[in-house]
């Protein structure tokens, strides 16, 4: 079910370089390459789904979503806050068509998002 042309994919195989901060078996989470925030790490399933809108799974999209926030607790961010942003097809900027939640924090986040 991976996606031999998607990157995410052969990061959640292990056939791309990446700094992986945790992985199981339904989930990688890995640090961005270009980060917007002293945290950043994207959270993806290790399944090729194109965005969120694309599953019906509420155990692997839940897993996918708890892992983010435990992620950003773990690394300090519990108390001073952070955000999940899941970037969803073209209008809403998605540059790679597989599944990610961001988990960004460390600095005032503005909003509304642009
Ligand atoms: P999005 O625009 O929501 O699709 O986010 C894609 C994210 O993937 C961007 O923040 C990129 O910086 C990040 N990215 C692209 N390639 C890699 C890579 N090889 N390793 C880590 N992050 C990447």
């Amino acid at each position: 079910m991976a996606d031999p042309s998607c990157i995410f994919c052969k990061i959640a195989a292990g056939e791309m370089k990446a700094e992986v901060v945790y992985e199981d078996d339904r989930v990688v989470a890995f640090r961005d390459i270009a980060p917007k925030a002293p945290l950043h790490v994207l959270v993806v399933p290790r399944e090729h789904i194109e965005t969120i809108g694309h599953t019906q799974d509420e155990s692997l999209a839940g897993h996918v979503v708890i892992t983010a926030a435990s992620i950003a607790k773990r690394e300090g961010y519990g108390d001073s806050g952070f955000r999940l942003v899941a970037n969803s097809g073209r209008d809403a900027g998605m540059g790679v068509a597989h599944l990610h939640f961001h988990v960004l924090a460390g600095r005032a986040l503005s909003w509304p998002p642009g």
